[in-house]
């Protein structure tokens, strides 16, 4: 006999059928790349965000391979009781160095993930007396981060600087911070970061920026979207991430040495939770060398060859497209059905887009999230391109 507890899961499961939400999950067999061994096939991917093309790179796996030799394979222990190897404050330092032109009396401290490190930050930063000002398209982690923390929400409308330039104003709070992703990941657009920091120079506030999508992609040297925007401050507290462009796995806050000493003492998702395996960090300090050498530099030419190269190409007559100058260009179609049977004809003919629906984008854009890699070939590019050509003919 199935209990009442049970019965009433499986039909809210088959609401989700009904609306055409129920997510599946495939199963691949070979690193992350273009060309991926997907349920027993091989399919051309574009929707990894993978955007440098690290994670299945030669240096880095050698690097991954030598850090568990040296160091093992568990870090055994949370960083503050014995879980901090020489590995993670080598990678904590490394990424200091590589931030100090963006940020002043810069310190990193890593996290197991990127979601875990927004929660850290908005929940050790705030308290009751702050009033927190959220961008509307911001990423799930950072909604996530401001309800855990105790401060008071006030959302604003997408890029909507003007409107946010009222809501400071009109705040009367000790405290104030704006919250921003700075690639927006649904829709590949950016933030307009120095408006946003003047406005927090202006009323003291912090400026938090979630350059998940940014790193390793942004900016000459790689440094991401502060290195784009051409800002610097005290007032930044930067997330960025280690498992995208950097190819492996973990992120980065980078921010004034008091804020990071601060979340030393106070981030719960940083003490209470185990330190990665200290090989992660020892393939990390290979991949931002990378990132930061002249292979990286050429890999962010390249990968900005492709995206002109889809732009200029894709011939648009039901859809649309978004405008972005990122490796994320969302192709927007509408309702639930017709997205995942775009994307499943995609499929069969050999190309793995990701299509998202409601609710991580609003009800009536469904879209394919078609992303781009510097492992990707020019004729990688076009073919897709053709191919969703034809799919609307
Ligand atoms: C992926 C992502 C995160 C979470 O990072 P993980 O390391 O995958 O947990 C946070 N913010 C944004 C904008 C993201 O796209």
């Amino acid at each position: 006999m199935t209990t009442h507890l049970i019965t009433s899961l499986q039909q809210k499961l088959k609401q989700l059928d009904a609306r055409g939400l129920r997510r599946r999950r495939r199963i691949t067999e070979s690193p992350c790349a273009p060309q991926v061994q997907v349920d027993g096939k091989t399919k051309l991917a574009f929707c990894s965000n993978d955007y440098l093309g690290l994670a299945s790179h030669p240096q880095i796996i050698a690097a991954l391979r030598e850090g568990a030799s040296r160091y093992g394979a568990g870090s055994g222990a949370s960083h503050l009781i014995s879980g901090h190897s020489r590995a993670h404050a080598l990678l904590e330092d490394r990424l200091a160095e590589f931030m100090a032109p963006d940020i002043e009396a810069v310190r990193t401290l890593t996290f197991c993930t990127g979601y875990m490190a927004n929660l850290a930050v908005l929940s050790a930063m705030t308290d009751r007396d702050t009033d927190l000002f959220c961008e509307q398209l911001n990423h799930a982690s950072l909604i996530d981060g401001a309800r855990l923390s105790r401060a008071s929400v006030q959302v604003y409308p997408h890029g909507a600087v003007d409107q946010l330039a009222l809501m400071l104003a009109a705040s009367r709070s000790p405290g104030k911070m704006v919250v921003t992703d700075s690639v927006f990941s649904m829709d590949g657009d950016l933030a307009p970061l120095a408006d946003l920091l003047a406005l927090c120079e202006q009323h003291d506030a912090w400026l938090l920026v979630d350059d998940a999508h940014g790193f390793g992609v942004l900016g000459q040297h790689g440094r991401g979207a502060l290195e784009q925007a051409g800002i610097r401050s005290q007032r930044l507290i930067y997330m960025g991430t280690l498992g995208k462009a950097a190819g492996v796995g973990g992120a980065f806050i980078a921010a004034h040495e008091s804020v990071i000493e601060w979340l030393l003492q106070r981030a719960r998702p940083y003490i209470y939770s185990t330190a990665t395996p200290p090989a992660l960090a020892h393939a990390l300090l290979a991949s931002i060398d990378l990132i930061d050498s002249a292979e990286g530099a050429q890999r962010r030419t390249h990968l900005g060859n492709l995206i002109s190269t889809f732009r200029s190409q894709l011939q648009l007559q039901h859809w649309h497209c978004l405008l972005s100058e990122t490796p994320i260009q969302p192709v927007i179609i509408g309702s639930n059905d017709d997205t995942m049977n775009a994307a499943a004809r995609l499929y069969e003919q050999g190309y793995w887009v990701g299509a998202i629906r409601p609710p991580t984008v609003p009800v009536g854009t469904g879209r394919l999230r078609i992303t781009l890699s510097a492992s990707h070939s020019r004729a990688d590019v076009t073919d897709l391109v053709a191919a969703l050509n034809a799919l609307q003919a």
